[in-house]
C-alpha cells in the first residue's frame, strides 16, 4: 500500500523501488534514513558519505582528546556494516556527491574509483557544517588542527601523548571551550583567542564573565578581544601572533573560531541558498523537486523571533531528519518541523553553562521589547552539604511570554533550562512557571525550585510590584539617584559603589527619614547581594511614597559584569 501511494505522488515507474538517497550519514542524515526505513521496508535507502565513518558522536570528540572517552572505537555509534544488518541501509562512505542533476533525478557521486551517476527519487541533503576558514598567516602544517572528526579528535590525543606541552585554541564558542577545557585538563598550557569581547559570545556578559573565571581557574589563559594575526616559526616551536602585539608559543593550534554550512556543490547545483544556507519550507523541502534538506546546513526559523536564524545543535538535526523522511515516506500526514528554541549546553571545569530561546542581542535585532530578570537561588537546599548558586537570567516579554533564559552554575543547571525550554516550546508564561510541580527533595532542588522563583520575580516586574534597575546602568544611576546599599555594614565594608549609602535591610523602616533626606528628591536605587533583600527594601519604600528600584540580581550580578574592573571600581571600608 505505502509502495503505490509512493509511485503515485512521486511519478515513478511502479515497477522500480522507490530510491531515497541521503548525503551526509551523520546527525540528520542518519535519522532521516533510519526512520524512512522504518515506515517503508520496500524502498531502496542510499546514505552517501564523504568521509571513513557514519553515525560517529561529533558531539563526544573532545572527550576522547581529553580522555573521558577513552577508546575511539566507542565514538563510532553504528558502522554500514550494523545498519545493513539492523535496517537494511545501503551505506557508502568514500563517496562524496559533488553536483545534482535535477532534471534527471541523478546525483554525480565521486569515489575513489571514479565518478558515478545514482538515480534518486527523492534526495535528503545532510552535509552539514565545516569550520570557517581563517585569514590568518601561516596557518597551516602539522600543529595547526580542527575538531570536527573522529580522525581529527585520535590525531589529538595522539599530539597530546607525544608530549605537546602549549595549545592555541581560537575562536572560544562551544567547540573551542571544551577543547581548552580538556586540553588544560591534560595538563598543556591553553590559551584560547577570542575575537569577540567575551567568551562564548551567546551567552549574556555578566554569566560569561563566570566562565571566563573558571576557565581561569583550571589554569587556560583568556584572550579576548584580540585576533590571530599570523603564526610564525620560532626556534623552540610555532608562536601564534595576536593583534594586541602579544606573540603566544603553541605545539598545538585548534582552530574552533566557528562553522558555515557545506552548501557549496549544492548551491551550484541550483538549490537556492540564503547566505550559503540551504532554504527550505517547513517540511524540509528545497528549491529543487523532489529534495529535501536537514541540519546545519540549512537556514532554521528561531521559535521566538520567527526570522530566520542557524540552528547548529545535534538535537534539531536528529528530529528534522526524522520529520523530513515522514514527509517522504507519508506525505499526507506528516508534521512541519517547528521552529528551533535554540537549547544548549557545555561544561567548563566545575561549571555547566546553559541557555534556551533569545539573548538579549537576538532580541533587540528584532526589535522585541522585553524585561530581563536575574536570581542565584541555589540548586539544592542550603541546609543541604553541596549547595551552590545558579546564576539566571530570564527575558519576558511584557505579556508575560518567556523569551529566553540563561543560566550558569553547578549541578542541575542543565535542569532548569531544560524546564524553561520546555516552557518556552509550549508557550508557558512567566506566571505559569509559579505553578509548576516540579521534584523536590533537599538533594535536588528546594520547596520553592529556581524556576518557581524565576516565575514570581518575573510576575512581580510585571505587575509592577517590583521595579527593577540594571547593572549596565550604575554609571548613569550614580549620578541621577540615591544608591542604596541594603547589606549588612560587614558585605558593604567587602566592597561597595562609590557614594553608596549603607542602610541594611533590617534598618530601613526605622530609618526612613534618613533615606529621604539623603535622596534629597532623587529616586533610590537599592542594592543588596543577590536581589532579594533589595526587594524587600523596594516594597517598604515604595508603600512610604518613595520612588525606588532593585537592582536586578545585586551584587553579584554586577560584579560578575564588571568581571576584572570590579576591583578598581569598588570601594573597601
Ligand atoms: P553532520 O552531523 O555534521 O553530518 C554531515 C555529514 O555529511 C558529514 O559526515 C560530512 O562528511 C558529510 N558530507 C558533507 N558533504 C558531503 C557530500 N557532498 N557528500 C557526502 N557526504 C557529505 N551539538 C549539540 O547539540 N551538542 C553538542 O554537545 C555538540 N557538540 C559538538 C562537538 C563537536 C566537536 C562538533 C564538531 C559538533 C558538535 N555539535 C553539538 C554539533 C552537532 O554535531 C551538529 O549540529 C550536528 O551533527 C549536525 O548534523 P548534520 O546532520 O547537519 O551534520
Amino acid at each position: 500500500m505505502e509502495r503505490m501511494e509512493l509511485a503515485d505522488s512521486h511519478g515513478r515507474e511502479p515497477d522500480r523501488p522507490f530510491t531515497l538517497v541521503i548525503v551526509g550519514g551523520v546527525a540528520g542524515g542518519m535519522s532521516c534514513a533510519a526512520r524512512a526505513r522504518r515506515l517503508n521496508e520496500s524502498a531502496k535507502v542510499i546514505v552517501l558519505e564523504r568521509g571513513p565513518h557514519v553515525s560517529f558522536a561529533n558531539c563526544g570528540l573532545p572527550y576522547h582528546v581529553g580522555g573521558e572517552i577513552p577508546d575511539a572505537g566507542s565514538l563510532l555509534v553504528q558502522t554500514p556494516e550494523s545498519l545493513r544488518a539492523a535496517l537494511n541501509l545501503d551505506v557508502r562512505t568514500g563517496h562524496e556527491v559533488v553536483d545534482i542533476d535535477s532534471g534527471a533525478h541523478e546525483v554525480h557521486v565521486k569515489t575513489q574509483a571514479g565518478e558515478e551517476r545514482l538515480h534518486y527519487d527523492a534526495l535528503v541533503l545532510a552535509p552539514g557544517a565545516r569550520a570557517v576558514p581563517l585569514p590568518v598567516e601561516g596557518l597551516d602544517g602539522p600543529g595547526v588542527r580542527t575538531l570536527r572528526s573522529v580522525e581529527d579528535a585520535v590525531s589529538l590525543k595522539r599530539a597530546v601523548d607525544d608530549g605537546a606541552r602549549t595549545a592555541v585554541v581560537l575562536g572560544a564558542g562551544f567547540i573551542g571551550l571544551e577543547a581548552a577545557e580538556v586540553l588544560a585538563e591534560r595538563g598543556l598550557a591553553v590559551t584560547v583567542v577570542e575575537a569577540a569581547a567575551q567568551v562564548l559570545p551567546p551567552l549574556e556578559p555578566e554569566l560569561a564573565s563566570l566562565i571566563a573565571a573558571e576557565l581561569e581557574r583550571l589554569g587556560v589563559m583568556v584572550r579576548v578581544g584580540v585576533t590571530a594575526l599570523r603564526v610564525s616559526q620560532a626556534e623552540a616551536g610555532k608562536v601564534v601572533e595576536l593583534s594586541d602585539g602579544a606573540g603566544v608559543q603553541a605545539d598545538l593550534i585548534i582552530v574552533a573560531a566557528g562553522v558555515v554550512p557545506d552548501t557549496e556543490a549544492f548551491e551550484r547545483a541550483g538549490v537556492e541558498c540564503s547566505g550559503r544556507a540551504i532554504v527550505v519550507d517547513d517540511h524540509g523541502r528545497t528549491s529543487l523537486p523532489d529534495v529535501w534538506a536537514v541540519g546545519d546546513a540549512v537556514e532554521a526559523t528561531d521559535a521566538v523571533t520567527g526570522g530566520p536564524r542557524a540552528a547548529l545543535l545535534a538535537g534539531p538535526a536528529n528530529r528534522a531528519g526524522r520529520l523530513v523522511a515522514d514527509a517522504i515516506m507519508r506525505p499526507g500526514s506528516a508534521r512541519a518541523i517547528p521552529a528551533v528554541v535554540g537549547t544548549a549546553i557545555v561544561r567548563v571545569g566545575n561549571l555547566t553553562a546553559a541557555m534556551t530561546g533569545a539573548n538579549r542581542t537576538t532580541l533587540a535585532r528584532a526589535g522585541i521589547v522585553h524585561e530581563t530578570i536575574h536570581l542565584h537561588p541555589l540548586q539544592h537546599a542550603g541546609y543541604f552539604p553541596g549547595a551552590a548558586p545558579i546564576h539566571l537570567v530570564m527575558h519576558i516579554s511584557p505579556d508575560g511570554r518567556i523569551l529566553g533564559a540563561q543560566a550558569v552554575g553547578e549541578d542541575g543547571t542543565d535542569k532548569r533550562i531544560d524546564v524553561l525550554a520546555t516552557a518556552i516550546r509550549v508557550g508557558l508564561s512567566a506566571a505559569d512557571l509559579i505553578d509548576l510541580d516540579l521534584a523536590y527533595a533537599p538533594q535536588y532542588g528546594q520547596a520553592k525550585d529556581a524556576v518557581n522563583l524565576a516565575g514570581m520575580v518575573a510576575s512581580n516586574v510585571l505587575d509592577s510590584t517590583l521595579r527593577l534597575w540594571h547593572a549596565e546602568d550604575w554609571k548613569q544611576e550614580d549620578v541621577t539617584s540615591l544608591l542604596l546599599d541594603v547589606r549588612t555594614r560587614e558585605e558593604y565594608a567587602d566592597g561597595h559603589l562609590p557614594g553608596a549609602l549603607n542602610v541594611p535591610h533590617t534598618e530601613i523602616r526605622m530609618r526612613l527619614d534618613e533615606v529621604t533626606e539623603a535622596a534629597a528628591g532623587r529616586p533610590v536605587r537599592v542594592i543588596c547581594k543577590s536581589g532579594v533583600r533589595s526587594a524587600i527594601a523596594h516594597r517598604i519604600l515604595t508603600q512610604h511614597d518613595i520612588e525606588s528600584a532593585s537592582l536586578s540580581g545585586g551584587m553579584l550580578t554586577l560584579s560578575a559584569l564588571l568581571g576584572a574592573r570590579a576591583a578598581e571600581i569598588l570601594v573597601r571600608n
